[in-house]
């Protein structure tokens, strides 16, 4: 009897928080009128979230200024109000980045900027004891102070609900590491894992807008995918998606760091275009800038074209089975001089099906990383549609001890 309302409100928030996300900001009437509710339910739950510390109320900005206003806000007509936004005031979340070769820390507030700005960025260590210590020193540098939790990105194969990473090629340390708890040594607090695409597609999805379900596949240190599906980030029965750098390519002989021989992710992820460029141009001190400069000058070497191939074939064969038409390809290929993703969709392609008598997209992205893992915190930190236990630590709740189990209707 309990649950029906709280949940319906929950949804309800949910609705106004997303739509909030997108708009940047929106005033009740606005709010009201886009999500086809009533003003004086919009309104109720609009209030319940500011007190909750999820909104803020500002005055209507000047026309020009941009500061918080999302992409699709819009020149508003008519005598000024109070407008809402997501909190912009007040750190929400230690957001952290780990990364194969990078570790990157932010304080967030829930109203974060869509573009990914760091505070801290420190060479990830080979170990998880000194790992923490980096942690412990990057905790005194960025301003956590009353955030609600802790939102970190990991590479390789995570179960986010256990919080546990059960394999991870590029990483084998985080294996053996309980993640959450040395996290909880550092700050006192839930933290929530994300895999780290399915953090980038959730961001892409939160400052894009509703738009048709994709594919994001991402580049960088790895290469993996993660799928939004009915509007929904896709999760399969097992905590594994997405992973396309661990196909193999044919005649592709060079070890990959899962333990099997050939993964296309060797041959596109930066360190495998870079060891490609460096054998194939006889350059073995190369940098990413030198392959950079090469290829806008002699466009794509055949290696290029051949391992770009071999990665649009992956991409081509889950669009083939999923059925779906649209890329996002996020990281280091969309920085390289164009003619690198004009192959790679020509080639994607080729190979996908729905192309031959459809429309496919094939689209560069920036990372929207924080923008993603702030949605992983208002989803199962702020706002959880499920009353799963709470992470230890005794963290005060959104809105200074006020349960979750006595949310407004
Ligand atoms: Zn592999």
């Amino acid at each position: 009897m309990v649950v029906v309302p709280s949940k319906m409100g929950r949804l309800n928030k949910r609705a106004l928080v997303a739509r909030l996300q997108r708009l940047g900001m929106a005033s009740r009437a606005d709010l009201a009128k886009s999500l086809g509710m009533s003003q004086p339910t919009a309104g109720k739950i609009a209030d319940d979230l500011l007190e909750l510390g999820v909104l803020e109320e500002v005055a209507e900005p000047q026309l020009g200024t941009g500061q918080g206003s999302g992409p699709r806000s819009r020149a508003r007509l008519g005598r000024p109000g109070r407008m809402l936004r997501l909190d912009r005031s007040a750190t929400r979340f230690v957001a952290i980045q780990l990364g194969v070769s990078e570790t990157k820390l932010a304080a967030l507030p829930l109203g974060a900027d869509l573009e990914d700005r760091w505070a801290v960025t420190v060479a990830t260590p080979g170990s998880a004891a000194q790992w923490v210590r980096q942690l412990r020193t990057a905790a005194g540098q960025i301003q956590g102070r009353g955030a609600w939790g802790v939102l970190v990105s990991v590479p390789g194969v995570v179960d986010e609900q256990a919080g546990r990473v059960l394999f991870s090629p590029n990483l084998h340390w985080t294996e053996k590491t309980d993640l959450k708890k040395a996290i909880q040594g550092v700050w006192k607090l839930p933290v929530e894992l994300s895999q780290e695409e399915r953090a980038l597609a959730l961001g892409h999805q939160s400052v894009e807008g509703e738009t048709e379900d994709f594919l994001l596949v991402d580049f960088g240190d790895g290469v993996g995918g993660a799928l939004v599906v009915k509007g929904q980030l896709y999760a399969g029965p097992l905590p594994i998606s997405g992973e396309f750098g661990h196909t193999p390519a044919p005649g592709n002989t060079r070890p990959c760091g899962c333990g099997a021989v050939g993964c296309v992710e060797t041959l596109v992820s930066t360190r495998g275009l870079l060891q490609s460029f460096r054998s194939a141009a006889r350059r073995p001190e190369a940098s990413w800038k030198d392959l950079t400069e090469a290829i806008a000058h002699e466009g794509a070497p055949g290696w290029l074209a051949q391992s770009l191939e071999a990665a649009a074939v992956v991409i081509a064969g889950s669009l083939n089975v999923l059925g779906l038409r649209r890329v996002v390809i996020t990281g280091s290929l969309t920085e390289l001089p164009p003619v690198v993703m004009e192959h790679l969709s020509s080639a994607i392609r080729q190979g996908a099906m729905w192309a031959r008598f459809g429309e496919l997209t094939v689209e560069a992205a920036p990372r929207r990383r924080t923008a993603g893992l702030v949605a992983v915190g208002l989803d199962r930190l702020v706002l959880p549609m499920t009353d799963r236990p709470r992470v230890a630590g005794g963290a005060r709740r959104p809105g200074s001890g006020r349960s979750e189990a006595t949310p407004a209707p």
